[in-house]
């Protein structure tokens, strides 16, 4: 499903950028060949008035001065002295004859304000294509009046070198487009599957939470199944046996469904705390208190050591907070053989406070050290009591988050596990 996903994301980011830059560069190069073919009249334009100027001035026009004149451009000239071509004109071919005819004829549908003879020189530059043709061309047509009638010049220029240079021009924005192109596509590429990749592991996770919750939620339910079928044909005495079994599986049973409510809560983050001023050290004393019955029992020492100086109140959740110092101590006291030590402490420096839990157990290996705080996760099934699903840590660990701490292990010298409990003062 992800990878259907990324690819259209993909797809639609790489298409909306491609489009913006395709008309952005669309527009540059309209504009640019716009200066281009408005530099090259403008230039032809000045060449023509001087042109122009040097026209009139000549009383008499030689094919020494025409040949110059066609040499100083790339120009082909053409007169007519009162409508009748000069003599020395180029022997023009039937093409290039109907070509001039053609500008004439364009002149005169464009200018025919001039098309009467005027009393003195006048010049006008115009672009044009011959009919059924593809080449462009700049024209200029000066009108001379002399005592002896109308002198009549044509200058035409291909626009060949400016079309090689548009033509150029165009080649070289489309390679740099489509490299553009290339870039933006791999770079939607990246960045939708850096945009989707939370998500995908989200629910990677998601997926595994149930297959995990469903795993556990099994044997309880497996359990009071067979007991419930045994209770209906067994004697009395059996029966009660079984309806405890059942009783005892349907508390675990909703202790867990307890703590995946709150797991699943922490994730949406719509789990909020009401949080107010507490003395953490007669907190951790009570929880001590509560503790020492489990511990005497299993032949373990609980010690509680509680900073001498009057500190400060912790502004957090009376009841979340007992709940990570029991999960704590449970585990601590669950991991240490008898006989071996269990100490609760806590301080307070830099607007901090500091719970230890340490004990001189099992300890935990460093490769399991990033695992134990996932979900459902045993470093040793096997050997795990039944009341331990694998969650306890990680909602240890969501309620320091909710509280702006941290949870942190560390091994205890001389073997065994310490968790510390980093909150902070308000
Ligand atoms: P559980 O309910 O199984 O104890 P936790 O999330 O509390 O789940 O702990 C995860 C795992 O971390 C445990 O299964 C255990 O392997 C390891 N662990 C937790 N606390 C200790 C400890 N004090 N000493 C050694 N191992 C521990």
């Amino acid at each position: 499903m992800f990878r259907k996903v990324h690819l259209r994301l993909a797809g639609l980011c790489a298409g909306i950028t491609i489009l913006i830059l395709a008309v952005m560069s669309c527009g540059c190069l309209y504009i640019s060949e716009k200066s281009l073919k408005d530099n090259h009249l403008h230039a032809f334009t000045t060449d023509m008035e001087l042109l122009c100027k040097n026209f009139s001035s000549q009383s008499l026009i030689t094919p020494e001065w025409v040949h110059q004149a066609e040499t100083s451009g790339n120009y082909s000239i053409y007169i007519t002295d009162n409508e009748r071509p000069l003599l020395f004109n180029r022997r023009l071919s039937a093409e290039e004859t109907q070509l001039f005819a053609d500008a004439w004829a364009r002149y005169e549908e464009l200018f025919s304000i001039h098309s009467s003879e005027p009393l003195y020189t006048v010049h006008d530059e115009f672009s044009f294509r011959p009919p059924r043709s593809s080449q462009n061309y700049y024209a200029s047509a000066m009108i001379s009046s002399r005592s002896s009638g109308s002198l009549r010049m044509m200058v035409l220029m291909p626009l060949t070198e400016l079309s090689a240079q548009i033509h150029a021009q165009r080649i070289r924005f489309l390679l740099l487009d489509l490299l553009a192109f290339a870039a933006l596509s791999l770079f939607s590429w990246h960045f939708t599957r850096r945009l989707l990749s939370p998500l995908e592991e989200n629910q990677r996770r998601q997926s595994q939470f149930i297959a995990s919750a469903s795993h556990e939620l099994r044997t309880p339910l497996a359990v009071i199944l067979s007991c419930a079928s045994a209770a209906t044909c067994s004697e009395e005495t059996d029966r009660r046996r079984f309806l405890s079994s059942i009783t005892l599986e349907g508390i675990r049973m909703s202790k867990l469904i307890d703590d995946m409510l709150l797991l699943a809560s922490a994730d949406t983050h719509a789990w909020s705390v009401e949080k107010a001023p507490v003395d953490l050290d007669t907190l951790l004393l009570e929880v001590y208190d509560s503790f020492t019955p489990m511990a005497a029992q299993q032949e373990i020492q609980l010690l509680a050591k509680l900073p001498d100086d009057l500190l400060p109140s912790c502004v957090c959740s009376r009841e979340r907070i007992r709940q990570v110092i029991t999960i704590l101590l449970q585990n601590a006291l669950t991991y240490t053989p008898r006989g071996g030590f269990v100490r609760l402490s806590l301080s307070y420096a830099n607007h901090q406070f500091q719970i230890r839990v340490e004990d001189n157990g099992i300890g935990i290996p460093d490769e399991q050290k990033a695992h134990i705080f996932e979900r459902f996760y045993r470093a040793d099934a096997a050997r795990s009591q039944k009341e331990h699903f694998g969650l306890g840590l990680c909602i240890a660990s969501e309620i320091a988050n909710i509280h702006h701490g941290e949870l942190q292990i560390e091994d205890t010298p001389g073997g065994g596990s310490t968790f510390v409990l980093l909150l902070p003062e308000g």
